[in-house]
This record gives C-alpha cells, structure tokens and sequence, in this order.
C-alpha cells in the first residue's frame, strides 16, 4: 500500500505548466514524402548457353563431374548472381541412399559443400545412427545457390533447377531418396502438403524411366530449432523406414 500510496502522489506532484484546457497542442512533426515504389527488375536468364546449360546439353551428361561442369556457371534464376560458392552435391556416386533438401545456407554457400553447418552436424548423426557415414550416401538440394537470407526456394527458382536434379538422381540411381523438408517433397513428388503433415508417408518419384521410393522427413534445420523428442522420434522413425526399405530390398532372398 505504502508503495501504491508512494507512486500516486508522486504522478500527482508532476508539475503542469499550464492548465489541460489551455495548453497548445504539440507540434505535429513533418508528414514523411512517400518514397516512389520502384518495381523489382525481373530477372533475365543470360541467353549464354555455357551460363544456361540447354536440357540437351544436361541429359548429355554422362557422370556427376560431367553434370557439375557443365551446369556450375548456371544463371538460370536470380539466385544464380548471388551466389559465392556453386553447391552441387557430394557423395558415393553410387548411394543407395540419397537425401535432398532445400537449399544451400550461410555455410554451405562459403565452403561449396552441402549440409555442413549445424543442420549439416545433425544430418551426420543421424546417418551414423543408421551405422552408415556421410560418403556412404549422397546429399543434394532442391537448388544449387544460397536464396538469399537462408530463405525458402521460390517454386520459381526450385522449378528451374529441377532439371539438373532429376539428372543427378538418373546418374545416381538411389533405391531410396530422403527428401528434408517441404521443398524437395513438392518438387519431386508434387505432394503441397505440409510436411508434417506429409511426412512418414512412401511417395514415389518418376525420374527418367524409374519410379523411386521416396520417404519424406523434417529438415534438420527445423529438428534444430523444434528440438523435441516428438520430432526427433518422428525423424528416427522415418529414416529408419527408408533403411529397412534398403536393406529388404537388396536382401539375397528379396
Ligand atoms: S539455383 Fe539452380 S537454376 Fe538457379 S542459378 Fe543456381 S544452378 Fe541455376
């Protein structure tokens, strides 16, 4: 009570210089000029065909060095001019097992790999956990330059680089692909959905005349940031599945 008692009389002891009523309102300060609304430049793809590699030239691609060479100086999108680094994929070039996910970050568009920072440490444990390593398997994205900011692919931008991974997966010929996050699930299977709705679910991607077996799962930048025994047994569960496929199917006896 003390304190309240405290506190009132000192908001009653404010001097005013004046009386409410008379008391001049306070300058109004400068409306601000509206600033004229430039419209972002579209982007236009170079028409270079070594910039822009034509579909003939990527089908042409006969190995995953070839693919890189021909496809790294690619401006495509506007993520293209941005970019430090090109990241194109690294792994077995045989993997059984492949993951794909977004889109290179911070680190991965520095080094030219991906999946090397934190997102990059956790997918390394998770492969461990299914008593695998890292080269064992392959790992890609959806696109090949940083979107600025870490942020999502546009439709547009993953739409443009659709073309060089779907390249990547006929050289490679994975039994199983992982996709991590929303982003590769739409693309390589044209499933909208939500991934935590999606995830957990067989899908099947149709690449050149194969139809593969694709298990979608959370980014492990998302496990990251929801670090919760929910996801993680959800991510668990689906990277588990995908093995179990992989191994029944390459059984002797399957
Ligand atoms: S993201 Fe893909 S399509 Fe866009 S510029 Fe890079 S390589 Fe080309």
């Amino acid at each position: 009570m003390g304190l309240v008692r405290e506190s009132t009389q000192a908001v009653k002891e404010v001097p005013s210089a004046q009386p409410a009523a008379t008391r001049p309102d306070p300058p109004r300060p400068p409306r601000p000029t509206p600033r004229a609304v430039t419209p972002a430049a579209a982007y236009a793809p170079p028409s270079d065909p070594i910039g822009c590699p034509t579909p003939g030239t990527v089908a042409a691609a006969a190995s995953l060095p070839a693919l890189c060479q021909v496809i790294q100086g690619c401006l495509a999108c506007p993520l293209g001019p941005g970019r430090m680094k090109f990241v194109f994929g690294e792994g077995d070039p045989s993997a059984r097992l492949m993951f794909v996910g977004e889109g290179p970050g911070r680190d991965e568009d520095l080094q030219g790999r991906p999946f090397v920072g934190k997102a990059g440490e956790l997918l390394d444990k998770m492969i461990g956990a299914l008593g695998l390593k890292r080269e064992d398997t392959y790992i890609a994205n959806c696109v090949k330059c940083r979107p600025p900011d870490n942020r999502t692919p546009t439709p547009e931008e993953a739409r443009a680089c659709l073309g060089y991974l779907h390249r990547q997966i006929e050289l490679i010929q994975p039994a199983v692909i992982v996709t991590l996050g929303a982003t590769p699930l739409r693309e390589l299977a044209g499933v909208p959905e939500g991934i935590t709705k999606a995830r957990g679910q067989w899908r099947r991607v149709k690449v050149g005349d194969r139809e593969i077996p694709l298990m979608p799962t959370f980014h492990p930048a998302y496990v990251l940031r929801q670090y919760t025994q929910e996801v993680r047994r959800a991510v668990w569960a689906d990277l588990k599945a995908a093995k179990e496929w992989i191994d029944k199917a390459e059984s002797p006896e399957a």
